[in-house]
């Protein structure tokens, strides 16, 4: 059995840089937070824990807190958040990937010139529920072809459509497509990251010569999903598991490859504990 394994599996520069500022924050002493779980992986998260670094969720939360360091993650958050963390006294460290948060810049420039926001991405993702808290106007998230088809503008509003930073880059396209497909006046701009498209494409590339694919990422990561999404459209067997302890998988023996990717958030000892008890040989796609 021959594995690849993709290069680009495992942490992207955003979120390596969000858990190393973590890392480096534990020790300047204090109390530590960090606005929601740095990333989305159990493990790295009890990690942090365990020295001292608490998740908080909510403005409620931030209120009862007098001393610390509030730690922004890679998803960025609303306008209003940052008020509340300048209100509560808290030394503040953000770290927004600067691919959100050029977006970010990109719905508040264009809403305040009076266009209607479209976010295309999945509702009540972190990442895009801060980028809607950066609009003048209401915001509308569109995730399906029949959200795009039913989509109808305020009248006499041009429309800005945006991208979550990990959206699925084809299916962008596609209801990009279908927004177009009106007499309505839009203006799209694809702001999907470069580290996810590339992410993407060397997912679907190995996926169309494998024989079995394999995805490892949390169990709420959307980006983690998304590559599944794309790896199964090349390659039906295609597993999605969390750790090494989801194996073994289904397999049948004849496979010949096997492909195996991560998301943004699946930290390397992960990948690689799966690597070695999913087959003897690997090498570097
Ligand atoms: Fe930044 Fe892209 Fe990584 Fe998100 S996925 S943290 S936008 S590099």
């Amino acid at each position: 059995m021959e594995i690849i394994l993709a290069k680009t599996a495992g942490f992207c520069f955003g979120v390596q840089r969000a858990v190393d500022t973590v890392y480096q924050e534990i020790s300047s002493g204090g109390p530590i937070y960090t606005y929601g779980p740095i990333i989305h992986n159990e493990t790295v998260v009890a990690d942090l824990e365990s020295r001292g670094v608490h998740v908080i969720d909510t403005p409620e939360d931030i209120a009862k807190l007098h001393a610390g360091t509030l730690i922004i993650r890679s998803h960025g958050v609303t306008r209003e958040l940052y008020e509340t963390i300048r209100k509560s006294g808290l030394k503040c460290v953000d770290t927004t990937c600067p691919f959100v948060k050029r977006i970010h810049d990109i719905v508040e420039e264009e809403s305040a010139k009076g266009s209607q926001i479209v976010i295309i991405g999945n509702a009540g993702h972190p990442e895009v529920e801060g980028t809607m808290g950066w609009s003048h106007t209401p915001v509308t998230v569109i995730e399906t072809t029949e959200q795009a088809r039913s989509f109808i503008p305020e009248k006499g509003k041009k429309v800005c459509v945006v991208s979550q930073t990990t959206f699925n880059a084809d299916k962008f396209a596609d209801l990009v497509a279908i927004l177009k497909d009106s007499d309505y006046n839009v203006s799209a701009m694809n702001t999907i990251c470069g580290a996810t498209r590339e992410r993407q494409k060397e997912a679907r590339e190995i996926a169309s010569m494998a024989d079995a694919m394999i995805v490892i990422g949390g169990s709420t990561s959307s980006n983690s999903a998304k590559l599944f999404e794309i790896c199964r459209k090349e390659c039906p067997k295609t597993y999605f598991i969390q750790t090494q302890n989801d194996l073994p998988l289904p397999l049948t023996g004849n496979e010949k490859v096997v492909g195996i990717t991560a998301g943004a958030s699946t930290p390397k000892n992960i990948i690689e504990e799966v690597l070695k008890n999913v087959g003897t040989a690997g090498r570097k796609f």
